[in-house]
């Protein structure tokens, strides 16, 4: 238990926290004083420290080399973001090492605890770059392209930092070296809350993808337009987002629309146009697209009946992954039974599973929150997913 506090308490300092939350981007300093804390981790236990060509760090025990046990996970955080999305994996992953030698284990397979670049996509826009870019689902010239709010791309961004933008893309030698890749995330949901277990483990991503939508309407004078007069965009806009709730929780789907944009953004202006970007999530393509079938006739039907004009266009879309049996069955049978269940959320392990076996264990997560300081895992929880996180390394790596 004091194990995990130090450990915790010791990288909870970087980058912000407290009500406003982190605010750890990629290649910031920030970035770069995390990446100081993976290193000095690395360091202080005697694993043979790496950078891969994407970004990505490494911590060997033992001599890296094809059928690999990794662990880990990343380190950087969406704006405002909670202490535990990313770093949690990335703490008990060096913890569980030390668990494991503890238990007087000596792997009989390369270990190895990974911190992946710019999970969140927070500063770029693109999620999983890192390990998009190391199994090559991601071109290394679209990536060194990319550009930060500031017009700073991420080629720039990577110097500044003292790193190298010109050996991006994929990896065969790094990616054949990782026999089994397991991260340990904070849940995002209650699931487990509800099945009243400490841990979890994965059975799959859902599918999800974002799609915008544009209502056309007529600029004019708030205080000089009579009502029948006006073509606002606000209203059919309005109606969707009420449609989308009512379609998703009849679908049993999820429906955001987390970010708008109005034209002319003035108080006193019947806007001439809205921008809305829907988040659509279920548990198979089939049903996503359903939704997104029903709530752009919503939108249709609705702006028809204001005069206004409508568009839906996809922007990204990312398939289910289904974690591989396999690993999964080996993994409950050693943890004596944890149960598994589906998430919403996107992972560089969903990212991997393309390329290599992999897995992901979840810690229970009491509000349900997360991308939020109110994300939050007690410390007796934690301590229960190092020691589970070691007892599957102990099964995976000591064949
Ligand atoms: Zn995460």
């Amino acid at each position: 238990m004091a194990g995990f506090e130090q450990a915790w308490q010791e990288l909870a300092q970087i980058g912000g926290g407290g009500a406003g939350g982190y605010h750890r981007f990629a290649w910031t300093p920030v970035d770069l004083a995390l990446r100081g804390w993976f290193q000095e981790q690395a360091a202080r236990r005697g694993m043979a420290y790496e950078l891969d060509r994407n970004g990505n760090q490494w911590a060997w025990w033992g001599v890296p080399g094809p059928g690999a046990v990794v662990t880990g996970s990343h380190l950087d955080s969406v704006p405002g973001g909670g202490a535990f999305d990313g770093p949690l994996g990335v703490v008990s992953a060096f913890l569980a090492v030390d668990e494991l030698r503890e238990r007087g284990v000596t792997p009989t397979r390369p270990l190895a605890v990974v911190n992946f670049a710019d999970e969140e996509g927070a500063r770029f826009g693109v999620a999983c770059v890192g390990s998009r870019l190391l199994t090559g689902i991601l071109a290394p010239d679209d990536a060194r392209a990319l550009r930060d709010g500031d017009e700073v791309s991420l080629a720039e961004a990577m110097r500044a930092a003292g790193a190298d933008p010109s050996t991006l893309g994929r990896d065969e030698q790094a990616l054949s070296r990782i026999g089994a890749f397991v991260e340990l995330h904070i849940e995002q949901g209650r699931g487990l809350v509800d099945l009243n277990a400490p841990v979890g483990v994965a059975s799959a991503i859902w599918p999800h993808g974002r799609w915008r939508c544009t209502f056309h309407g007529e600029a004019n004078h708030a205080g000089t337009t009579r009502l029948a007069d006006r073509h606002d965009p606000m209203l059919p806009f309005a109606s969707t987002v009420l449609a989308a709730r009512n379609v998703a929780e009849r679908l049993g789907a999820l429906a955001t629309f987390g970010k708008v944009r109005i034209d002319p953004n003035g108080t006193n202006a019947i806007p001439s146009r809205v921008d809305a970007w829907l988040d659509g999530r279920a548990p198979d393509a089939e049903t996503v697209r359903a939704m997104v079938d029903e709530i752009t006739d919503a939108a249709r039907t609705a702006a028809t009946g204001h005069g206004v004009r409508v568009e839906v266009v996809p922007e990204s879309t990312t398939p289910v992954v289904r974690f591989g049996d396999e690993l999964r069955d080996r993994i409950t049978t050693a943890l004596g039974g944890a149960p598994a269940l589906p998430t919403g959320a996107g992972h560089d392990a969903g990212i991997l599973s393309a390329s290599v076996p992999t897995a992901m264990l979840f810690v229970r997560n009491p509000t349900g929150v997360s991308h939020s300081p109110a994300e939050h895992a007690t410390v007796e929880d934690c301590v229960t997913g190092v020691a589970a996180l070691a007892t599957v390394l102990e099964d995976l790596a000591c064949e």
